[in-house]
């Protein structure tokens, strides 16, 4: 669906003239459970968008929501906060809320949303959600707000809504900007730019149409192996406060004093930011080769050190190494599931794809489905 598709279905349902907003869904390129240990990620916003009308409805306090993608409608005060609603409902609920404890005023909106981000899929549908829809509601009323408050607004909804998220989704849905990744600063949210200029690659994002239950209790597990590990080197040295403050190197030292298990979880956070930082380096050389060969890595680390991949991201890598035509491939997110990104020769992208899906059908019998994305801005206004 596209911005006119959705504003001539949104439009009348609105009532009267409204402000525009689209958000994109993100990628991260590089740089997967870092965020939590203060490291490095590498993100960009992309051209699947969510988009948003907004206007006001009255002085009633009572909001009016249509969401396109799942035709529902819901009507609830602000304030308000109903845990037996729907996902998407509550998720709103929860973003007026917090809204209005930062202290803005209590808005009373008409609200249509929808796009072609897909939901679940590790593409950061509802980080696009939330602070498409903040920003919006800020145009609305005339407030100026900074970014970084709207990926905190849109962080604690999530947090509230029981989904224990950093800011790196949110962050990047942002600020992203054409043809641009960002190199996020875990430690201090300091970032900088680097231009991606593909003209002759794709961006593939491949969803294996899994997504499994571990995946919770694993990402609390491999949080406490880290924070484990860190409490055991702050005691050996105060001067360490954070993972970052130890080199591959210094943790070496430390190898028979920590459990191997934790030790490869610890070292593993280690090799991914520092693959972060090469990865930078070899696209802003336009060194696309190591760049690629440094997602393999990556998911090899993440595969075999921090085990949170799952068979079917791993035949989705190991389907791509065959193909001369794929420079790199890894799981994108948080593991157990969702999309692998990968990087294709432009004119080998469509014929390539389709047989990894087509070998991947007929090992698991699930049907994938094939993302094929570019680098685009971040939230904004539309006409
Ligand atoms: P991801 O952010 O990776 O896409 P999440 O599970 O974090 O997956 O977010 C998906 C949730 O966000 C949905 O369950 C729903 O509550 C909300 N959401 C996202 N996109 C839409 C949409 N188009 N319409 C309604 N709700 C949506
Ligand atoms: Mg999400």
């Amino acid at each position: 669906m596209n911005q006119n598709q959705f504003q001539s279905l949104a439009g009348p349902k609105l009532i009267h003239e409204a402000i525009w907003i689209q958000a994109p869904g993100r990628i991260n390129l590089i740089g997967e459970h870092t965020d939590y240990n203060h490291g490095f990620v590498f993100p960009a916003s992309i051209d699947k968008k969510m988009y948003f009308g907004i206007t006001h409805n009255g002085e009633s306090g009572e909001n009016w929501i249509w969401a396109y993608n799942l035709d529902k409608e819901a009507t609830f005060k602000s304030g308000d906060y109903n845990p037996e609603g729907s996902g998407w409902e509550k998720y709103l609920q929860a973003l007026i809320q917090i809204w209005i404890e930062k202290g803005y005023p209590s808005p009373s909106v008409r609200l249509a949303f929808g796009g072609d981000i897909p939901l679940g899929a590790g593409l950061s549908s509802s980080a696009a959600m939330g602070t498409g829809f903040i920003y919006g509601l800020s145009k609305l009323m005339g407030i100026e707000i900074d970014r970084w408050d709207i990926v905190k607004i849109a962080q604690a909804a999530e947090h509230k809504i029981g989904a224990n998220v950093g800011i790196m989704d949110q962050f990047a849905v942002l600020f992203g900007k054409e043809s641009h990744a960002m190199k996020l600063d875990c430690r201090d949210h300091t970032f900088d730019y680097f231009p991606v200029n593909l003209p002759n690659h794709q961006l593939v994002l491949i969803n294996t149409k899994v997504s499994h239950s571990l995946a919770e209790s694993a990402y609390n597990d491999r949080r406490a192996a880290t924070e484990r590990v860190l409490a055991f080197l702050k005691d050996q040295n105060p001067k360490i406060e954070t993972l970052r403050d130890i080199s591959l190197d210094g943790l070496q030292a430390y190898r028979d004093q920590i459990n191997p298990l934790d030790f490869m979880r610890v070292e593993n956070v280690l090799e991914e930011n520092s693959r972060v930082q090469q990865a930078a380096e070899a696209l802003a050389s336009n060194d696309l080769k190591s760049f690629g060969s440094l997602l393999y890595q990556s998911h090899e680390g993440l595969s075999k050190k921090y085990e949170v991949s799952c068979e079917e991201l791993d035949i989705l890598v190991d389907l791509a190494k065959k193909e001369e035509a794929v420079l790199g491939s890894r799981m994108m997110g948080g593991g157990f599931g969702g999309c692998t990104i990968n990087l294709i020769e432009k004119n080998a992208a469509e014929e390539v794809a389709k047989r990894i899906m087509d070998s991947y059908k007929d090992i698991t019998h699930l049907e994938p489905e094939v993302y094929f994305v570019s680098i685009e801005d971040g939230v904004k206004e539309i006409s």
